[in-house]
């Protein structure tokens, strides 16, 4: 099987799906907290604040002691001159704008750059799209992950709870070369999804294809 094949004999008999996943829980930061007096697990409010000092700008996303409602300010930027900030970033602070609070509320990188320590959730809520429908009768399977957020959960778990594959046969089908990433890399599908991945499977040999394919689309 050619992976890198965008014939289109070969896309005809591909179903294309996209997976858009969405973390439903935002990391947390693990700090000391000093009214407790032991390491909390400190929950993002939802809530910013912004402070001037002269032309220089400080914006924290305000986290909350889970245990005892202390705060703890996680800086989104800081002293950084007003004009090397996105405008469209400082307007959205100036408007506690809830779709970019929730973008730095889920950057786990971002948060563990100031936190250290952080707790992450695997929920995710998972959204499937049919993009291209076979023209025939398919028998290759690609998708398309679309990650709004960063997510720890790893592809081979995801595949093998949506499309009713166990791991094992996952497994049997990747050393058969019928399972593949894109882009490729050692154990891709062992590791975290990445945004824009694709996963390509060779159907055509299993007896059970429909079924599988019926579960990969909404
Ligand atoms: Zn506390």
């Amino acid at each position: 099987m050619d992976f890198q094949s965008e014939e289109p004999d070969d896309m005809s008999h591909t179903l294309l799906v996209q997976w858009t996943i969405v973390p439903k829980i935002a990391p947390r930061a693990l700090i000391a907290c000093n009214r407790c007096r032991t390491t909390r697990a400190f929950v993002p409010s939802g809530k910013t604040r912004l402070n001037a000092n002269g032309r220089r700008l400080d914006a924290w996303l305000i986290y909350r002691c889970s245990d005892c409602d202390n705060t703890w300010n996680r800086p989104i930027f800081e002293r950084r001159h007003v004009g090397d900030i996105d405008p469209a970033d400082l307007c959205a602070l100036q408007n506690n704008d809830e779709i970019f609070i929730e973008k730095v509320a889920f950057d786990i990188d971002g948060l563990r750059r100031h936190a250290g320590q952080v707790e992450e959730f695997s929920d995710v809520h998972l959204r499937k799209a049919i993009l291209q429908p076979a023209a025939g009768s398919p028998t290759r399977l690609e998708i398309l992950f679309d990650l709004a957020m960063k997510s720890s959960l790893r592809t081979e778990r995801l595949l093998s709870a949506e499309l009713g594959l166990s791991r094992s046969r996952i497994a049997t089908l990747a050393d058969a070369g019928r399972v593949a990433a894109i882009p490729p890399g050692r154990n891709a599908l062992q590791r975290a999804l990445k945004d824009e991945m694709r996963v390509v499977i060779d159907l055509a040999d299993e007896a059970d294809r429909n079924a599988i394919l019926s579960r990969a689309g909404p």
